[in-house]
């Protein structure tokens, strides 16, 4: 007989279906420039957080190889086993500087970091017998998962997206109750690209005497001094961050005071039971980090904020929702899951990958194509790119109906 479990796999599937949200493994081979290959054509690729194109860069590729050949392919044991090479202490100790901290904490993914270091925080033997944590509405599926797994004795408070007069009211309904206070946002949002008020965090989180945890996985390496993200000359107590976007490889970190990389070291389930970051990676992030503050790569930040501002006011001179966009991160806002997946295979269609993001990863009714642009993307595939939006939404078409939401007839 079939369990239970596994006809409600079933339903759920099917119900995926019905609502457009189904989600399906497609393959992808990457070519150099941003390009990749899909069922044999060649494509612009403007899904990709390979935002300065680190992945295909020529010396830091070379790094990779020669990490390998020196020091194996993994790693090969946890940190505090041992897999812990000088190639590790070095990247940590060129993020912290980047940063301006203390010290670093490498991990392997940036899931693994959020879900461990956030309960980690939270443990009784240093955080108070009741936590309240106070986070954004729209943080990452890995800080929510985090938040979710530290425990009974802590509270979940979510604040509309970058609204700080509503941060200021739950902290002032709810401070007095907890000794301990985390609040938790992004500095630039994944899915909409826009930026958090992180001055007016800081001050909120010194008057209530609260921690402030950033994720920065979409500002390091693109934004700030040399890429140093927003976070390094202010006051945040916790900055974590990604080496899978910008910095093209795999990993995460945590900086901050030696006291609280000390701890992490000791306490965290996720750095202490899990392999240590593998030579591959090492060195190329290794590399990228010696790369950031060259003139190349100074120039490719530059050409990537200039052309998402393009990009950004050719969609908005087209009346079409960008959120609040400020970032190499650009949304366009379409509503159903349904009128997405016409736009993103409209766009497939012409030779580009820009890919439906649907709920639950962005709100119901917030179903979008998320642009992700890149350095490397040529000035005239995004006229191309602007060329066939404005002729998507121009034509009596099926996408036309989508935004404007009137008309319903005809297809693209
Ligand atoms: C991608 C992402 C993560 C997860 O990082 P991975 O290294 O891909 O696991 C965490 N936080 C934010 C904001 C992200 O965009």
């Amino acid at each position: 007989m079939t369990h239970e479990l596994i006809t409600n796999i079933s339903n759920f599937l099917a119900d995926k279906k019905k609502n457009n949200l189904l989600r399906t493994i497609k393959e992808y081979i990457p070519l150099e420039n941003s390009h990749v290959k899909v069922e044999h054509n060649k494509m612009i690729n403007i899904s990709s957080n390979d935002y300065l194109g680190f992945s295909f860069h020529e010396e830091v590729i070379q790094a990779s190889m020669h990490a390998i050949g020196k020091y194996g392919v993994g790693a090969c044991a946890s940190r505090l086993v041992s897999g812990s090479f000088d190639l590790h202490k070095i990247v940590e100790s060129k993020l912290a500087r980047l940063k301006n901290r203390q010290a670093c904490l490498l991990f392997s993914t940036g899931f693994q970091c959020n879900s461990t270091v956030i309960p980690a925080l939270c443990n009784p033997k240093i955080a108070s017998k009741s936590v309240l944590i106070i986070s954004d509405k729209l943080i990452h599926a890995s800080i929510l998962h985090g938040i979710q797994a530290s425990g009974k004795h802590v509270s979940h408070k979510r604040y509309n997206h970058n609204d700080m007069t509503h941060l200021a009211r739950i902290l002032e309904k709810y401070a007095q109750d907890f000794t301990t206070i985390i609040i938790i946002s992004e500095s630039v949002f994944s899915m909409d690209g826009d930026l958090a008020p992180l001055d007016e965090l800081i001050k909120l989180k010194n008057t209530h005497k609260a921690l402030l945890y950033i994720d920065e996985a979409h500002s390091t390496g693109v934004l700030g001094e040399n890429g140093a993200g927003l976070c390094h000359n202010k006051d945040v107590d916790i900055i974590m961050g990604t080496l899978s976007k910008a910095f093209s490889s795999m990993g995460a970190y945590i900086v901050g005071s030696q006291a609280l990389i000390d701890y992490l070291t000791n306490a965290n389930t996720g750095f202490i039971y899990s392999t240590a970051l593998s030579p591959a990676m090492l060195g190329a992030i290794n590399k990228i980090l010696d790369l950031l503050p060259t003139a190349e790569i100074q120039k490719r930040r530059e050409n990537l904020q200039a052309k998402a501002h393009i990009l950004r006011t050719s969609l908005q001179d087209l009346e079409i929702n960008t959120s609040n966009s400020q970032s190499q991160i650009v949304p366009m806002i379409i509503g159903t899951a349904e009128d997405t997946l016409k736009w993103q295979e409209y766009f497939k269609n012409n030779n580009f990958i820009a890919t439906a993001i649907r709920p639950p990863t962005v709100p119901q009714g917030g179903s979008r194509i998320r642009f992700a642009l890149n350095s490397a993307l040529k000035d005239q595939d995004l006229e191309e790119l602007i060329h066939l939006i404005k002729a998507g939404m121009t034509n009596t078409s099926i996408i036309n109906a989508s935004i404007t939401n009137t008309n319903k007839k005809g297809i693209l």
